[in-house]
């Protein structure tokens, strides 16, 4: 699956927020949101911004996409998909996105960022069910044990990022086995759970147009 492969801290600069993509630099005083929070571009600095209506919800959109590193077509799908499912369709999409096998590598603190997370899993460093599984869209579900492999548990980026984040905290859908490297997929994670400063509302409001 594509993905994104130019410089990061120009989108959370586009976005005016931190969406910690690059791990521990996220935490410095080298994060470009500190450094030069404005909008990249040569104009950037004297832009204003006047955003309205479309352009309030587009945005919206594109930070979620890009908080977790999914391109348009993608993230179209995971919409369609919250569309036919019983519910509130923003917070079903934000459920869809969270059970992404990258973002629970991510969730769990084996990766400082997850675009770290989407690595580890392509180079077949998770189990599902005790199946290796190198898909990172995968998307897990209640019941589920996601574990690190057997194998990779001495990957000095695993074991770095788990001392990084130790007091980040691992959310409630996911009983983590810090001993085991693993964790069970408790349940479904709720609105309040996935925890994001994002308005799902709006995206919805987009693609109805
Ligand atoms: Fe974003 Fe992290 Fe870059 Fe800061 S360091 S701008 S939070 S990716």
């Amino acid at each position: 699956m594509a993905r994104y492969i130019g410089p990061v801290c120009r989108l959370c600069r586009r976005e005016g927020m931190k969406l910690f993509l690059k791990g521990e630099r996220c935490y410095t005083e080298k994060c470009a949101i500190e450094k030069r929070n404005f909008v990249p571009g040569q104009h950037g600095k004297s832009r204003k911004s006047k955003l309205a209506g479309y352009g309030v919800q587009l945005r919206e959109k594109q930070k979620v996409k890009r908080i977790y590193g999914v391109l348009e077509d993608q993230f179209r799908r995971y919409f369609e998909q919250a569309e036919r499912t019983r519910g509130i369709t923003g917070e079903t999409l934000l459920q869809l996105l969270e059970r992404r096998l990258d973002n629970v590598a991510y969730r769990l603190g084996f990766a400082t960022s997850r675009p770290q997370a989407r690595q580890l899993v392509r180079h077949g460093h998770f189990t599902v069910n005790g199946r290796t599984v190198d898909i990172p869209s995968f998307s897990v579900k209640p019941g589920d044990v996601v574990a690190v492999r057997q194998s990779s548990r001495q990957v000095p980026s695993i074991a770095h990022a788990l001392e990084e984040v130790k007091g980040r905290g691992v959310p409630e859908w996911l009983q983590f086995d810090a001993e085991a490297m693993s964790a069970k997929v408790g349940s479904i994670p709720t609105r309040e759970q996935i925890n994001l400063p994002v308005q799902e509302q709006l995206i919805v409001e987009l693609y109805s147009k």
